[in-house]
């Protein structure tokens, strides 16, 4: 089986493969495995946030009794620790590909018919080809290459202009750095280089930022972040921008007609954090037969399995959401059909990508995350929910840990056919580690659990984790942290 691309999706569905008996090679252009998410993405990401949040977190802490003074920041070393952690990891999937003895091949892989892939040698630390290629010829594939950012085509090619993977660089801290996209990737860019001592300027065609979270719960989160911010430009898209020496100036027109902009503003850092697209269209996937989207996404049923019957996609290249772990659990499906199409194993050749709910989180700070149906669907799509709110200004622990801003939610269906006991159709919490407790709010979705089940799991005190027992428990009517609320 070969597999072409080696981040969560590519390495995993090696790994699996190889651990159901099938002999494995992973094309991969860059020297490790690991991917985006590994290499420019999720990893580096969160432990310069770990920072950002320890930084923050110490900052408060004069106000409790305890003035650690201002912190002397060493951007070179903190650079260093990022590619620590990525190289720590990296070492451990290479340790791991050859232990289940998966083949790694480098190079740029790009099909030549329906059973071979041309792999064109790279070397060094990105991808610089050196000449040599080879043919490898697969029984079964997966494609899994992944996505880069999408770059605006009117903004200047200079260093002062970066996407997620320039910024994770973190070559030096801007005094005025604006981030192009109010997504998740560009608000947790900007937290750790507004930690940093950057004042920060966003702006985002839609009418508010990260889309796709309830309204209730960002609220939370930018009212904490406002001091982060000198402009939060909504509605508004970006419409040129030119390299001054000074700065990189960028002009702003109304996203809508008839809305106002602001006028051009320089910057010493431009984030374009606009979204991602496919790389379906650099395989020359037609070679091999398999249809790849206008937009670059390569289409596949419930086995992950493309138009051409015994080649697969997964990842990023098969669409939204574009997030590590479900990457990952499609990797599992497509490695598990085609062992189990090879070996007649019926149980594992009937396996499918049938999660009911992807979570997601905004590694912020506080942190969002939601999984499931969210209160604004709710409503726009006309779905009776019954909703069970905790705030943690209730929590004892959030109390004790000066941070209780945060909110947890649950919404259980209310429809007439639920007779008062509708299962749970989604969750979101804002709030420090809420990404840390959102599983459980994924599993209870999974196993179809009502407000019952989730408030009499005994929940520890005092826990964060504690007040999806209490949000729970505000849905039946039985928390006794809160008063009742009125019928
Ligand atoms: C800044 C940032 C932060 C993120 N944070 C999170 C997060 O916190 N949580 C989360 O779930 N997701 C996060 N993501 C998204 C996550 O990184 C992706 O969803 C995930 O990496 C997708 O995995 P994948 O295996 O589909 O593709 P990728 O990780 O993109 O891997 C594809 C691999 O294929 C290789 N490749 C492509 N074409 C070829 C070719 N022709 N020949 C050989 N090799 C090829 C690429 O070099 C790459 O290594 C983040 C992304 C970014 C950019």
């Amino acid at each position: 089986m070969l597999v072409l691309g080696g981040g969560p999706g590519g390495y995993s569905a090696a790994f699996r493969a190889a651990d159901l008996g099938l002999n494995v090679v992973i094309v991969e252009r860059y020297a490790t495995l690991g991917g985006v998410c590994l290499n420019v993405g999720c990893i580096p990401s969160k432990a310069l946030l770990h920072v950002a949040a320890v930084m923050d977190e110490v900052s408060h802490m004069a106000d409790l009794g305890v003035d650690f003074g201002k912190p002397v920041v060493n951007i070179d070393k903190l650079r260093g620790h990022k590619e620590k952690v990525i190289g720590k990891l990296a070492g451990g999937l290479a340790a791991m590909a050859k232990m289940r003895k998966v083949t790694t091949v480098r190079g740029l892989g790009q099909f030549v018919g329906a059973h071979h892939l041309e792999v064109s040698e790279t070397t060094g630390t990105a991808q610089e080809q050196n000449g040599s290629k080879k043919v490898i010829a697969f029984k079964r594939a997966i494609i899994a290459a992944g996505s880069q950012a999408v770059r605006l085509p009117f903004m200047p090619n200079d260093p002062r202009v970066v996407d997620s993977t320039g910024a994770l660089e973190l070559k030096e801290v801007p005094k005025r750095m604006l981030i192009l996209g109010g997504g998740i990737i560009g608000l947790e860019m900007g937290t750790v280089y507004s930690t940093l001592g950057a004042r920060l300027d966003v702006v985002e065609m839609m009418d508010g930022l990260m889309q796709g979270a309830d309204r209730d719960l960002v609220k939370i989160w930018q009212k904490m972040n406002a001091k982060r911010f000198d402009n939060i430009m909504l509605k508004t898209k970006t419409v040129s921008a030119r390299a001054l020496p000074e700065g990189i100036e960028v002009t702003f027109a109304p996203a809508e007609e008839g809305g106002t902009a602001p006028a051009p503003q320089v910057y010493d850092l431009v984030l374009q954090a606009v979204g991602r697209t496919p790389n379906g269209k650099k395989l020359a996937a037609e070679k091999a037969g398999v249809a790849v989207t206008d937009r670059g996404f390569i289409n596949v049923d419930i086995q992950m399995r493309t138009n051409v019957p015994h080649i697969f996609a997964i990842g990023d290249i098969v669409g939204q959401p574009m997030l590590a772990h479900k990457a990952v659990h499609e990797a599992h499906v497509a490695a598990e059909v085609i062992a189990g199409e090879l070996q007649g194993n019926k149980e594992l050749a009937a396996a499918a990508f049938n999660a009911r709910v992807i979570p997601s989180v905004a590694y912020t700070d506080p942190e969002v995350a939601w999984v499931g149906l969210t209160e604004d669907q709710a409503k726009a799509q006309g779905i009776k929910v019954k909703k069970g709110l905790f705030p943690w200004t209730a929590s004892g622990r959030a109390i004790a840990n000066g941070r209780d801003e945060g909110v947890t939610k649950l919404l259980f269906d209310d429809s007439p056919e639920a007779h008062g006991h509708g299962k749970i159709l989604g969750g979101g919490m804002v709030g420090t580690h809420a990404g840390d407790m959102i599983g459980e709010i994924a599993l209870a979705i999974e196993m179809g659990a009502d407000a019952v089940d989730i408030g009499k799991t005994i929940h520890p005190h005092p826990t964060l984790g504690e007040s999806i027992g209490m949000a729970a428990e505000v849905a039946h009517g039985s928390c006794t942290d809160l008063l009742p609320s009125k019928k």
